[in-house]
């Protein structure tokens, strides 16, 4: 099943302990739909602006991603500047400019509104529900947020979830939007907000997936080289939903699995900035890397 994403398209910032770069190609939608096109044909909907190089666009088209829907607009493209401490796990925030997206009103392509597959990645939650709303009858709906989001228009977050089969957010994001310390509790919470499963990142400690009945726990892949964890929960999303579209199933085998091909996208994203990993990805790496998975969490009883 094809799978239709609206997200940012930037230019990052980003300075690690491992080094700096300057306005790289970046967004939640760049990197969720370049993890996703190793698995299923994806189409794009974002707003760039009229300083976003030719050149970015050519990297999506050769991912075989559908940018019909990414417009161009008057104005400057979205920017995030952060930071990360030797503690990667979360990044520091010290600039978002919102520019082109302040006005963007999505109109959705007509060849867009049939899409099966729906993932809202993180952006305003007013343009999320805006989109899915565009889409006739979606068979599942996926969304991510951050806490500038919960922060900002909880409100408007709430009323998006309502809408959602599943959410993926942070560890950290998930306590700051259930208000509650223990994740668990966090998780039932937010449960009861709308979506039937929920999947809390958790950065070099892995994730962890909630539905109605059970939990299911996958590590990180543990790397010797790590850069960047920029768009690492984008690309999670990524593995995990394109999976998802390309199995065509739902049930908790496949959400399991999915769960680890997600892991497996963004272990390999954090390897280098930017996109630039993905850029040389192959995908005889990732089903090595799937199985190298495997063997990490298998042990048999004697
Ligand atoms: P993550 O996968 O969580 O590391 O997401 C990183 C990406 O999110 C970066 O490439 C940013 O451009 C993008 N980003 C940061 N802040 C926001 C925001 N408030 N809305 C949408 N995208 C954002």
């Amino acid at each position: 099943m094809s799978l239709l994403v609206v997200g940012s398209v930037a230019f990052d910032s980003v300075k690690t302990p491992f080094g700096e770069v300057e306005e790289v190609l970046g967004g939640s939608a760049t990197y969720f739909s370049t993890a996703a096109s190793y698995f299923t044909d994806v189409s794009l909907v974002a707003v760039v602006g009229d300083d976003f190089p030719e050149a970015h666009l050519t990297f999506l088209k050769e991912r075989g991603i559908n940018i019909d829907g990414l417009e161009r607009s008057a104005g400057r493209t979205f920017r995030w500047k952060g930071e990360y401490s030797y503690q990667l796990n979360e990044a520091k925030t010290l600039e978002t400019e919102l520019n082109v997206f302040e006005t963007f009103h999505p109109n959705l392509p007509e060849s867009y509104r049939d899409a099966p597959v729906v993932f809202l990645a993180n952006i305003d939650p007013v343009l999320q529900l805006d989109v899915l709303r565009q889409v006739k009858s979606p068979r599942l709906v996926a969304c991510d947020t951050m806490n500038f989001w919960i922060e900002g228009k909880l409100g408007e977050l709430i009323k998006t979830l309502a809408s959602v089969d599943i959410l993926l957010i942070n560890d950290g994001e998930a306590r700051e939007l259930a208000n509650e310390v223990n994740l668990v509790k966090a998780a039932r919470k937010i449960m009861s907000f709308g979506p039937k499963i929920l999947v809390v990142k958790q950065g070099e400690y892995g994730a962890l997936m909630f539905n109605e009945e059970t939990m299911f726990s996958a590590p990180a892949f543990p790397l010797e080289s790590v850069f960047d964890p920029t768009g690492a929960g984008d690309s999670f999303a990524g593995g995990f939903m394109g999976y998802l579209a390309k199995c065509g199933e739902m049930d908790d085998a496949a959400i399991r699995q999915a769960v680890i091909y997600g892991s497996t996208m963004a272990s390999f994203n954090v390897e280098a900035f930017s996109l630039d990993r993905m850029r040389s990805l192959r995908e005889e790496e990732i089903t090595t890397r799937y199985q190298a998975f495997k063997a990490l969490t298998t042990f048999e009883n004697v």
